[in-house]
C-alpha cells in the first residue's frame, strides 16, 4: 500500500507551530513578489538552498524579519495600499471564502479578522526537511514530493489490514513532535493515494480500497496532473469524471505517451513506485512582476540583477548551462521573448553580455515593462565537445573569475559584488 502525507496549509500551519496564539483564529501566510533584489543599498541577500532536493526551488532571503506594515504597506502619496497575495490560509480564514492566490487586501475585505503573516520560507524548509527525516525513519521507502507532501510505500513492511492505523499512529506522532496537522491518503498506487488525501482533508485519513468505485463520480479537475491545458481537451470529449475516463482508453491511448500514462495513473494500473533520489534540476530561472516601469536603463538594469542571481544559483549548482532564456512581459499582456544557444563555458560576464544582446533584439521601445524572467538550461559539462574550442581559452579566464565572485558571494552575501551595468 502507499501513503500519501501532506501538510494541511502548511505556512499557516508553521507559524501555528512556532506561534500558538495563531491557532484556532481566521489566519494566513502572505508573500509578495521580492523586489528588494532591486534596491541599490546592501540588502545581504542569501540563497537558500538546503533542501538538497530538486522538489523546492531555491528562494532567496533576507534574515532580517518585517511586520505586516513593513512588508504588505505601501504608502504612495499618502495612500495606504496592501500588496502582495496569500500563499496559505487557516481553515477558519477559508471558511469567510479566503483562498491561496488570492490578493491580500481583497482577502481582508473577506475576513477583517484575519491575521496575515509574512512568509517565513527559511522556517517552512527547515521544518520541511526535519519532517522528511523524521519521515524517513518511519517508513522504509519515502519521496519527498513537494516542500509539503510525501510519499511513502509500505509493501512488505506493514501488512494491508494495518496500513490504516499505522496511518493513524502517524498523523498523531507529526502532531505530538512538529505541531503539524497533516492528512493521509492511503491506496494501491502512488496517485490515487495523493487523490485519497483530498478526501481526507482536513486533519484526516482516507483509505482507498475499490479503486473503480472511488474515482467513479471524482471531477477530472481534482487529480494531480490535469491541467487546464487537458481538462479542457477532455471537456471536448465530454469527459467530466475519473470514471469516464475510465471508459475511453482507446481514446487515450491514441493521444500516445501523455494519454497512456495519464489513463494508467487514472485507474490505477500505472505501477509507478517511489523516486527516492531525484533527477536534478533541469533549468535554473527567476522571475519577478512589479508596477509598470518605462525607462529602459531600469529594465536593463533589472535584468543585469536578476541575472547575478541566476549566476548565483548555478555556480551553486556546478552545473554548465548552454541555453538563456528571457521575457519581457509589458502592460496589457504584450509580451517578447528570445532564447539562445550559446556552446562556451558559462561565466556572469559570457552570461550578462548575451543578455544585454538579447534585451536590444527585443526590446518595444516606448512600452512600459511589469515582469521579467529569465532562465538557463541545457547543463552540459566542460569535458563535452559541444563548447566551442575557439573561446574555450578566454571562456576559462572569466569562468574563474565568476568562481572567484562566488566565494565572495557565498562569505558576504549575493551584493557584496554588483558589475557597472548594475548600477
Ligand atoms: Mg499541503
Amino acid at each position: 500500500m502507499f501513503l500519501h502525507i501532506d501538510i494541511d496549509s502548511f505556512f499557516a500551519s508553521a507559524e501555528r507551530a512556532v506561534d500558538p496564539a495563531l491557532c484556532g483564529i481566521p489566519m494566513a501566510v502572505g508573500s509578495r513578489s521580492n523586489l528588494e533584489i532591486f534596491e541599490r543599498d546592501r540588502i545581504d541577500t542569501k540563497l537558500m538552498n538546503d533542501n538538497s532536493g530538486a522538489f523546492v526551488s531555491p528562494v532567496f532571503y533576507t534574515e532580517r524579519q518585517k511586520s505586516f506594515e513593513e512588508y504588505f504597506v505601501d504608502t504612495l502619496r499618502g495612500e495606504r495600499k496592501i500588496r502582495g497575495i496569500i500563499t496559505s490560509a487557516s481553515y477558519e480564514a477559508r471558511a469567510c471564502g479566503v483562498k491561496t492566490a488570492m490578493p491580500i487586501a481583497q482577502a481582508l475585505q473577506l475576513c477583517p479578522s484575519m491575521v496575515v503573516i509574512p512568509s517565513h520560507y527559511r522556517l517552512y524548509h527547515t521544518l520541511s526537511q526535519q519532517l522528511y527525516r523524521f519521515m524517513q525513519q518511519k517508513i522504509p521507502l519515502v519521496e519527498q514530493y513537494s516542500i509539503d507532501e510525501f510519499f511513502g510505500d509500505l509493501s512488505g513492511w506493514i501488512e494491508e489490514e494495518r496500513v490504516h492505523d499505522f496511518a493513524m499512529g502517524l498523523q498523531k506522532e507529526i502532531r505530538e513532535h512538529f505541531s503539524l496537522p497533516v492528512s493521509i491518503g492511503i491506496a494501491p498506487t502512488k496517485w490515487i493515494a495523493k487523490l485519497a488525501t483530498e478526501t481526507a482533508k482536513p486533519y484526516g485519513v482516507f483509505e482507498v480500497k475499490d479503486i473503480d468505485a472511488y474515482i467513479e463520480k471524482i471531477p477530472i479537475e481534482k487529480f494531480p496532473g490535469i491541467g487546464k491545458g487537458f481538462q479542457k481537451r477532455l471537456k471536448a470529449h465530454y469527459i467530466s469524471t475519473l470514471g469516464e475516463i475510465k471508459e475511453q482508453r482507446k481514446l487515450f491511448y491514441s493521444w500516445k505517451k501523455p494519454g497512456i500514462q495519464l489513463y494508467k495513473r487514472v485507474t490505477g494500473t500505472d505501477g509507478e513506485g517511489i523516486e527516492t533520489v531525484r533527477g536534478g534540476r533541469k533549468s535554473i530561472g527567476i522571475s519577478r512582476t512589479f508596477d509598470p516601469i518605462s525607462e529602459p536603463e531600469e529594465i536593463k538594469r533589472r535584468i543585469m540583477v536578476m541575472a547575478r542571481h541566476i549566476v548565483y544559483m548555478v555556480m551553486d549548482a556546478g552545473v554548465n548551462p548552454t541555453t538563456y532564456y528571457l521575457k519581457i512581459n509589458y502592460e496589457y499582456g504584450v509580451k517578447v521573448k528570445c532564447s539562445e544557444t550559446v556552446d562556451r563555458l558559462f561565466s556572469e560576464f559570457l552570461y550578462k553580455h548575451y543578455l544585454e544582446m538579447m534585451y536590444e533584439k527585443i526590446v518595444l521601445k516606448g512600452k512600459r515593462a511589469v515582469k521579467l524572467t529569465l532562465n538557463v538550461s541545457n547543463f552540459t559539462c566542460e569535458h563535452t565537445k559541444t563548447l566551442s574550442l575557439l573561446a574555450l581559452d578566454q571562456d576559462r579566464d572569466t569562468h574563474y573569475l565568476t568562481e572567484e565572485l562566488q566565494v565572495l558571494r557565498k562569505r558576504f552575501g549575493l551584493d557584496i559584488v554588483k558589475t557597472a551595468n548594475e548600477l
